[in-house]
């Protein structure tokens, strides 16, 4: 957690900070975290902060909710350089940071519409493996698929 990426936005007493997000970014990881259309979590958000690790960065600070690694973990998709901060009492209390594992389990929708898993009579859990984490290559565990980033995005359960 930099400094800088602290100061940019009012400090808060409990929750998590997300930090080092790619600019641009900082939308798609709420829609990640189930926090787009949250009308009760305060979060507060800076777009297009100079950063040194990125040239540009998102900072975000979600109040009274300590996200778990598990919800972390999703961010690498699209944010594969997060540094995390857990607040507690206004203090860094923990860091974390996000690793990319082998499958997305019931997080998105396979992009492709002939795919088993859109049957309603074929309940199956929603599974995206993770074939390759540079380049980024997502595939189906059903169809095999290529799925990107944004396709994942876009398929939010
Ligand atoms: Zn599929």
């Amino acid at each position: 957690m930099s400094e800088e990426g602290m100061r940019r936005v009012t400090a808060i007493q409990n929750g998590t900070v997300i930090d080092h997000v790619p600019a641009g970014s900082a939308l798609k990881v709420l829609g990640m975290l189930g926090l787009l259309d949250s009308r009760s979590t305060p979060i507060s958000l800076v777009m297009n902060v100079p950063s040194k690790k990125l040239d540009r960065k998102d900072v975000m600070k979600v109040e009274d909710r300590e996200l778990t690694q598990e919800e972390l973990d999703r961010l690498a998709i699209i944010a594969p350089n997060a540094s995390v901060g857990i607040i507690r009492d206004y203090r860094v209390a923990e860091k974390r940071s996000v690793t990319l594992g082998t499958e997305l389990r019931d997080l998105a929708r396979c992009s492709f519409s002939n795919c088993i898993t859109t049957n309603p009579r074929e309940p199956l859990p929603h599974r995206i493996l993770v074939h390759s984490t540079s380049p980024l290559e997502l595939r189906c565990a059903y169809c095999g698929k290529t799925q990107s980033a944004d396709d994942i995005v876009n398929h939010l359960i």
